[in-house]
């Protein structure tokens, strides 16, 4: 796994009833890894590839055999990102578009069966592999979060009593974190599943509340994923804890519209500060991959709410 530490997948969802309504023709095409787009005007340009490390045809259906379900999106993200988060590792997986891409259809998907997202299939699976141990001195906790971060501040999605916004502080030790943001602790799939669907339903709530406020909101997903380990020569326990943050991006146009593309930002005309700072951070972050002598200093982590809190998710790469 040598410096394999970021991956990138792109997917190309169906068309929706007002493409198909204007006799939409798609200008996308994927082959292995690649992903190709032509320019119908400019049919003489050819098509233009970009690989990444996965490409997925899910414009079609189920019968198309190049059709990319959402099994095997979990299969080859998900599972690989549950495998590292058992090896101790924090792990995160960000879904970038714009409204309307698909991005909460691929992380959390619908409930009916094979259209699940990659959350509730990894909560499904992570119990799975727990359950399956027979070692008396190995045990697992498992405690999950649920927050919503809109204007840079953060909504505890798991307790409909909490209406205001949460405070966002830094333990010396343990980094930045979210105060009294609830933190439950579950046993298994359905326990999270409960909660996932009643975190869902207060994100919709506050949509139809505050007009259209959740193509503007992040929604972070948090599972705390902690092993221990009783030695029974010395009979001490060892921890490995791990952090699995699953995140559905705010709407990628507003960043857009916002002016962040260009070099310079105007201060205060940023309408996602959070999204942008995402961008500026895994740019340094892939920087300083490349050249290893930047200092981690560099990284402007505490630009953005988002970005602070998953400090601990982007900032520590697997090296070996
Ligand atoms: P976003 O969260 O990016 O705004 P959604 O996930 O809500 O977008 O997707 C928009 C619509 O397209 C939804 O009705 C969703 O069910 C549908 N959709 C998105 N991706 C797929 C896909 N891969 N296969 C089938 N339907 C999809
Ligand atoms: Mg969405």
């Amino acid at each position: 796994m040598a410096g394999a530490s970021v991956k990138v997948a792109v997917r190309v969802r169906p068309f929706n009833s007002r493409e198909t309504g204007r006799n939409a023709k798609c200008v996308i095409q994927m082959q292995g890894n690649t992903t190709c787009i032509s320019n119908p005007k400019q049919p003489k340009d050819g098509a233009k590839n970009f690989t990444f490390d996965y490409s997925y045809w899910s414009h079609t259906t189920v019968e198309d055999p190049s059709f990319a379900c959402q099994k095997q999106v979990y299969k080859d993200i998900g599972e690989e990102m549950l495998l590292h988060s058992f090896e101790g590792y924090n792990v995160c997986i960000f879904a970038y578009g714009q409204t309307g891409a698909g991005k909460s259809y691929t992380m959390m998907g619908k409930q009916e069966p094979g259209q699940e997202g990659i959350i509730p299939q990894l909560c499904e699976d992570l119990f799975q592999r727990t359950g399956e141990n027979t070692d008396p001195d190995l045990t697992y906790s498992v405690e999950v979060s649920y927050m919503e971060i809109y204007c840079e501040r953060v909504r505890d999605l798991l307790n409909p009593k909490s209406q205001g916004t949460l405070r966002v502080r830094e333990h010396p030790i343990l980094g930045p974190y979210v105060e009294d943001l609830s933190k439950l602790a579950v046993t298994g799939f359905s326990d999270i599943r409960d909660l996932m669907d009643a975190g869902n339903k207060a994100r919709t709530v506050a949509a139809t509340n505050m007009n259209e406020t959740s193509s503007r909101s992040h929604a972070v997903f948090t599972i705390v994923f902690t092993q221990k380990r009783r030695d029974q020569m010395t009979s001490l326990d060892t921890e490995k804890v791990s952090k699995i943050s699953l995140v559905d991006l705010a709407g990628s146009e507003r960043a857009d519209s916002s002016g962040a593309k260009g070099t310079r930002l105007k201060e205060g005309a940023n309408i996602n500060k959070s999204l942008t700072t995402l961008g500026k951070v895994i740019s340094a972050l892939a920087e300083m991959q490349s050249n290893k002598k930047r200092k981690s200093d560099f990284i402007p982590y505490r630009d953005s709410v988002l970005t602070w809190l998953l400090k601990e998710n982007l900032g520590k790469f697997k090296e070996s």
